[in-house]
């Protein structure tokens, strides 16, 4: 058997790993095959450096799951589910968009997209929606993970691409700053990158959590910083209060570079210690000695991540990260900057390329008239055959099932019945469409409400592109045949828009696809044009943009920023409302987040036996002294409750968190579900909702 080099089908860091195919994996699976159809082997790459975690490790057992779905379903009128052949599937899915189209009008169908689908079939489901369903009302989960940095760094830089520069380029660093990023548990391989500043003393975490990324910090290695939930936006502008005032800015290059300054100074003028320390909890000696090793650091870099990004003032918060990486110098140099940790597999190539509500391939503006005329003729349409700006995420699943909103939903690549906030109320707005198709490769909580669920191949199936958290453009290679009666989600598009007498080209083969989407992105701010499968193929390295003959750019912004002028906008930020500690309303406050063993919904991990062993349900991670106030003991079941849902699951009593705080994973099903107390409020910049700061009232239960 040929092994073949491709990468892992989970997080951003996307890990080089070879696959070895099993000899009964080839030349098509039998249906019932449930043994490990290739083997995983971890390979020399510059970001993992041949290691993988225990993710990766064990990916194997998704290709061969017996839960994978073989055939297309469809839900009968007592609920159960029976298998029917593709034509009959995609017939009803035509004739149900046909009937929503001609009688609620073009916009009552909507289309979920993810940040895991390769960049050809968000390319694909971009350019379907807009022209074989000619709606405007597409967008994807991805507004729930990257969309607020996506939007700050949109408006400081004129371009938004996660590490503006090689992971490989934090091993020089001596200090690195990181906010709200648990990588040791996200993205382990990434941690030797931190090395060089854990060696300097110069790792500095910002968590509510004493994380196992927080914990690099020990024996002399850094710093951790202990905020409340919530108040990252304030410690942000204090420790830029605090580089100004000491005169530790970098006025020659904020004088070249920026433009902003003065009405930064006005902003962080009142942020004074004294009322950071009362704001956030931090300790006035620690803001001074955080400040003083940012400006002292020969190379020094600020990563930011979910945990100070998914906040209803995300994109506010994001945007002071930047506003500190520049006052002291930091961005779009060879040994410096700032950059956001994205997590999802293609989270960055899946927000270049059509899944946003108001974006066209190549990161363009649906409302840029020359990025219409652009994209229009490689589509080979007119402008006016391209619908305009949609709605974001929350407000897309809002409109579920409403008068005048949504009717007929079309799922791919996520499961927002689980990864939504305020879930609950999505599982409800589902339940009253007229019609909901969902594909997948696995019967998802998601999938379970579907009138027809499509099931579709898996990464080591199919040939596509990733783009990953550096901006580099990697090949997914087919190591092995899908299951028989499986099919790529290129093949439906294509076959749905042949019965939709669709105008344009769909493409079932990925590399036309991909070729198509190259010259799409062409002139754009993520511009492919100078990218095929052959170049990729060769693995040279290639980062975004990739013009025609330029050999891509690892390092954004050396000579000048995406704005016309050249110039980084530092935008003065305040915060809109600063909230009261949860606790005097005799609340908890609610962080959700992720663990080791599980990624994002869980659908896939929770499919995997050693992941699930070691991670087989939600817990309450609770402070000792809270849970003693509480009653509640280790093990013993809570119940989290609020306006929203309630939450039963096990408590796990840990000194590593504040006592005002406890924290959930947002992997597990069911009434374990974090996101059933989380709430549809979003950033009013990006859309995204808030997913760290829940007030909850907790208590012990007997058990559910
Ligand atoms: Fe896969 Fe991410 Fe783990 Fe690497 S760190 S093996 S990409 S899940």
């Amino acid at each position: 058997m040929t092994p073949v080099d491709t990468h892992c089908p989970y997080c951003a860091l996307q890990c080089a790993m070879t696959l070895t195919p099993s000899p009964a994996s080839t030349p098509a699976r039998p249906a019932d095959a449930i043994g490990l159809p290739v083997t995983i082997a971890g390979r020399a790459f510059p970001t993992n450096r041949g290691g993988l975690c225990k993710k990766g490790w064990t990916a194997a057992e998704l290709l061969g799951s017996a839960d994978r779905i073989r055939q297309p379903l469809l839900r009968a009128s007592d609920g159960s589910f029976a298998p029917v052949s593709w034509t009959e599937a995609l017939d009803l899915v035509a004739e149900k968009l046909r009937t929503s189209r001609a009688e609620h009008g073009a916009d009552s169908v909507g289309v979920f997209g993810g940040g895991g689908l390769t960049n050809e079939k968000a390319y694909q489901l971009g350019k379907f929606t807009r022209l074989a369903l000619g709606s405007s009302r597409i967008d994807y989960n991805g507004r729930f993970c990257m969309s607020s940095a996506a939007a700050a760094g949109n408006r400081a830089f004129g371009l938004d691409r996660g590490l503006p520069f090689r992971v490989e380029d934090l091993d020089a660093a001596d200090t690195i700053l990181m906010l709200g990023s648990n990588v040791a548990q996200t993205m382990p391989p990434f941690i030797g990158h931190l090395d060089g500043a854990r060696q300097a003393g110069g790792l500095i975490v910002v968590d509510p959590r004493r994380t196992a990324t927080a914990r690099l910090t020990d024996d002399g290695a850094g710093m951790h910083v202990q905020p409340a939930p919530g108040t990252d936006l304030v410690l942000l502008l204090g420790l830029t209060h605090l580089v100004l005032a000491e005169r530790l800015a970098d006025t020659d290059y904020l004088a070249r570079r920026t433009t902003g300054l003065d009405q930064l100074r006005f902003s962080v003028a009142g942020w004074y210690p004294q009322r950071v320390q009362e704001h956030t909890g931090v300790p006035v000696w620690q803001l001074q000695g955080l400040a003083r090793r940012l400006a002292a650091g020969e190379g020094t870099y600020i990563l930011t991540g979910r945990g100070v990004e998914q906040h209803v003032d995300g994109t506010d918060t994001a945007t002071a990260a930047i506003n500190l990486a520049l006052v002291l110098g930091l961005v779009g140099t060879t040994h410096s900057g700032y950059g956001t940790l994205t997590g999802q597999g293609n989270g960055q190539g899946g927000r270049e390329h059509g899944q946003k509500c108001d974006q066209l391939p190549g990161y363009r503006k649906i409302t840029d008239p020359a990025a219409r005329a652009h994209v229009a003729e490689v589509w080979g349409v007119t402008p006016e055959q391209i619908p305009g700006a949609g709605i974001p995420a929350v407000e897309l699943l809002n409109a579920l099932g409403q008068p005048g909103g949504i009717r007929t939903l079309l799922v791919h690549g996520a499961n927002v019945v689980v990864s939504a906030p305020d879930a609950d109320r999505v599982r409800q707005g589902l339940a009253d469409l007229d019609f909901l198709v969902v594909s997948d490769f696995f019967f998802s909580e998601t999938a379970a409400l579907a009138d027809v669920v499509l099931p579709v191949t898996q990464w080591a199936e199919e040939e596509g592109t990733m783009t990953s958290l550096e901006g580099r453009v990697l090949r997914r290679q087919r190591a092995i045949d899908p299951p028989a009666g499986v099919r790529s989600e290129l093949w439906i598009f294509q076959e749905l828009a042949r019965r939709l007498d669709a105008p344009g080209v769909y493409s079932a083969e990925p590399g036309e696809v991909f070729d198509e989407l190259c010259r799409a992105t062409e002139g754009g701010i993520a511009d492919y044009s100078g990218l095929g499968y052959a170049l990729l193929d060769m693995g040279e390295p290639a980062y975004w943009p990739y013009p025609a003959g330029s050999g891509g750019t690892p390092r954004l912004f050396l000579e000048r920023f995406v704005h016309d002028d050249g110039r980084a906008r530092i935008v003065a930020v305040t915060p809109r409302a600063v909230a009261a500690p949860a606790q005097t309303r005799g609340a908890l406050t609610l962080i959700t987040g992720r663990l080791l063993e599980h990624y994002q919904s869980g659908a896939q991990t929770r499919r995997v036996a050693e992941l699930s062993e070691a991670q087989p349900e939600a817990r309450m991670q609770v402070h000792p002294a809270t849970a003693a106030s509480l009653g509640l003991i280790d093990g013993g079941w809570v119940e989290l409750a609020n306006e929203r849902g309630i939450v039963r699951c096990r408590a796990q009593l840990s000194a590593d968190i504040r006592p005002d705080t406890v924290f959930l994973p947002f992997h597990f099903p069911a009434d374990q579900r974090a996101n059933l107390l989380t709430a549809g409020a979003t950033d009013p910049v990006s859309g995204m909702p808030e997913f760290k700061r829940t007030a909850v009232r907790v208590r012990a239960i007997d058990a559910p």
